[in-house]
């Protein structure tokens, strides 16, 4: 059996730590490139700046437009080479980040450093970058030469943004551990070019049982925009934990029906993390969990607020075509739903969809 284990270069966390970009980058390169959107460079440009400054560095800026596309990535590519750029800054929520990951890979490789604005996703720290069309239709999923050389997180900047973003990292993360641990059990190939470890496995469940410890109490702090132990614990969780540990755990059924929904066009408003909350209950139905495990993760979705039926996720008329859709989306071959066993059905995603809604609209 083989194992496959990667992960960032470098990890930092804590309040304040933006302003010491410049020392940890310092050998990193000594020319930046900046991507971003607008409103990030008014939230972080000059900290970014001023920093890189005191460390005789200078940075360039290339105006993130919302689309991880490849007209942005090569844009962004040619301002860097332009201007002698060696390293990438990719800041914001997402597509920002994957946009710097794939210049990175694009320009050869050279150093490419993340700063999450917010922590609503397990990309950060991730060696791979989801490409859009211009329409916001998934081209690919791009692998990086290798993950992030710098990932670095200021816990002041994430509880200042709005608290809806920690929950949709929540969601994000709460999948890891039980993705993670259908692939150990079923023998999957992860992202990590082997099977699932039992280091990814304790990963997974630290991040799982870090959010179920202080969710309540980060997503108070999170509201009242404070640091507080508990929020730096779970935004650990979310962007550190969720971000190896599905890279190295490997995906699952969750994954996969977040990835069905986009064919829906009332859930477009949900974000990925709402989105793979939901999918996580249904992965549950797959697996027959025991209602002990189903009580705490639906008692925990509703606690902090992520969706637990259809209509919580924007799909207020459901039509039954619209979900076959869904899980026929789920079980083509090349999708996850596979790694929770071989011979899942399109019809067994689908009453198990139907039965999560049932089920998870009552309190
Ligand atoms: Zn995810």
């Amino acid at each position: 059996m083989t194992i496959g284990l990667k992960g960032p270069g470098m990890y930092i966390q804590g309040e304040g730590e933006l302003d010491k970009l410049g020392k940890y980058v310092r050998k990193m390169g000594n020319k930046f490139l900046l991507i971003c959107s607008p409103n990030n460079k008014k939230r972080i440009g000059d900290r970014v700046r001023f920093s890189l400054k005191n460390s005789e560095k200078t940075v360039e800026y290339y105006e993130f437009a919302g689309e991880c596309s490849k007209v942005a990535i090569a844009e962004a590519v040619h301002l860097a080479a332009a201007n002698g750029c060696d390293a990438i800054i990719g800041a914001g929520g997402g597509k920002a980040i994957d946009t710097a990951k794939a210049v990175g890979t694009n320009m050869g490789g050279i150093p490419v450093i993340i700063i999450p604005t917010i922590a609503s996703n397990d990309s950060p720290c991730a060696g791979v970058a989801v490409i859009y069309n211009d329409a916001g239709v998934v081209v690919k999923a791009l692998m990086m030469y290798r993950n992030p050389d710098l990932v670095l997180v200021d816990t002041g900047i994430i509880a200042a943004a709005p608290e809806k973003y920690l929950v949709s990292g929540m969601g994000d993360a709460l999948s890891t551990y039980f993705e993670a641990r259908a692939c150990y059990r079923s023998g999957a190939k992860t992202m990590a070019r082997g099977t699932c470890s039992t280091t990814a496995l304790t990963l997974a469940k630290l991040c799982y049982d870090i959010l179920l410890k202080h969710s309540a109490k980060a997503l108070e702090a999170a509201k009242a925009h404070i640091v507080t132990s508990e929020l730096e614990a779970v935004v650990e969780a979310c962007v550190y934990l969720s971000g190896v540990g599905f890279e190295c755990g490997g995906l699952a059924a969750a994954h996969a029906i977040n990835d069905g929904f986009a064919l829906v066009s009332q859930a477009h408003k949900a974000s990925h993390g709402q989105k793979v909350a939901f999918g996580l209950l249904v992965q549950l139905q797959l697996e027959k969990a025991l209602p002990e495990e189903w009580n705490t993760v639906l008692k925990y979705i509703k606690m902090v607020g992520l969706p637990s039926c259809l209509g919580d996720l924007g799909i207020t008329d459901v039509q039954e075509d619209d979900i076959r859709n869904v899980a026929k989306a789920a079980c083509v071959p090349t999708q996850f739903t596979k790694n929770v066993r071989a011979d899942i059905t399109e019809d067994e995603v689908y009453n198990a969809i139907m039965k999560v809604n049932a089920m998870g609209g009552h309190t």
